[in-house]
C-alpha cells in the first residue's frame, strides 16, 4: 500500500497513514453507496478512479473493495443479454483443428465453443456432439454453421425463451458490430433467478447480488425479499407457437 501524500518519509507515518485511508476507505464506500454513477465510474476502471479519490491500493485490496461495490449495485430490471452474459469466453477459429478443440471442451469442462473468423465475428458453434458425431479436420469441418445467437439488447425474457424453445445449452451474444460479445449459458440464467429481490412494500423488483438495503422506488428501509419466480415460458418467442412442457 502506497501513501497518497507524496510528501511523508517513507516508513515515518505507517500507522497514521494506514488508518487514514481506512477512514478514507469508509466513507468513500459510503459515497459509492449513495451514488450509482461514481459506483460505475470507479467499477470501470477501478485504478485510475480510486486514485483520484485518494486511494491507492494494491491489486489484492481493489479486487476485495471491487467486490463490496459490486454488491452495493443493483439496476431494475428487465435486464439484458449484456449483463447476464459472461465476457470473453473460450472461442476456437474454424482452421483450429479437432484435436485442438476436444483439449480445449476437456481441459476447461465446457461442453460447446463459440467459433469466430479471424475478425471475431461468429461463424459457428461447436458443441461436444459435433465432435461425436461428425468427423473431419478442423473445426470448420465438423462445426453446425446453424447458429442461434442474440444482440446484446435482448431482454432475459427473450433469452430464456430461446433456450426453453430451442432446448439451448447455451447462446451467443453478438454486439453491434457484428462482433462476438459474450456468451451465455444455463448457469447464468440459473444465477439469474438468485440475483432478483422484491420490495415488501411496493413491489419493485431489482436486479443485485444481495437484498439491497433500501428501496430506490418507494424509500422504505430494508424492505426486500426473494422475488417471485418468473411465469414459466410457455411460447416460442419467435413463432409464437405454445410449448408443450
Ligand atoms: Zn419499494
Amino acid at each position: 500500500m502506497v501513501g497518497t501524500n507524496g510528501g511523508t518519509p517513507a516508513g515515518a507515518a505507517v500507522t497514521t497513514e494506514a488508518d487514514d485511508q481506512e477512514q478514507s476507505l469508509a466513507e468513500i464506500l459510503e459515497r459509492l453507496r449513495r451514488e450509482p454513477a461514481l459506483r460505475s465510474w470507479v467499477l470501470g476502471a477501478p485504478t485510475g478512479a480510486l486514485a483520484s479519490l485518494g486511494i491507492t491500493l494494491d491489486d489484492h485490496e481493489i479486487s476485495a473493495l471491487l467486490d463490496q461495490v459490486e454488491e452495493m449495485d443493483h439496476r431494475p430490471l428487465p435486464v439484458t443479454a449484456q449483463d447476464i452474459m459472461s465476457t470473453e469466453p473460450i472461442t476456437v477459429t474454424p482452421q483450429t483443428t479437432i484435436h485442438e478443440a476436444a483439449e480445449l471442451l476437456a481441459e476447461h469442462r465446457i461442453s460447446g465453443l463459440p467459433v469466430c473468423d479471424y475478425r471475431d465475428a461468429l461463424v459457428g458453434v461447436l458443441s461436444e456432439y459435433d465432435l461425436i458425431a461428425r468427423s473431419g479436420k478442423t473445426v470448420g469441418d465438423i462445426m453446425s454453421r446453424d447458429v442461434v445467437s442474440v444482440p446484446t439488447s435482448a431482454t432475459l425474457e427473450t433469452v430464456r425463451a430461446l433456450f426453453v424453445s430451442r432446448r439451448l445449452k447455451r447462446v451467443p451474444v453478438v454486439g453491434e458490430d457484428g462482433r462476438l460479445a459474450g456468451l451465455i449459458s444455463r448457469a447464468d440464467l440459473v444465477r439469474e433467478l438468485a440475483y432478483r429481490w422484491a420490495c415488501t412494500r411496493c413491489g419493485y423488483v431489482v436486479r443485485a447480488k444481495r437484498a439491497p438495503e433500501g428501496c430506490p422506488k418507494c424509500g422504505s428501509a430494508r424492505p426486500f425479499e426473494a422475488a417471485q419466480p418468473e411465469p414459466a415460458v410457455s411460447a416460442c418467442p419467435t413463432c409464437g407457437r405454445p410449448l408443450e412442457h
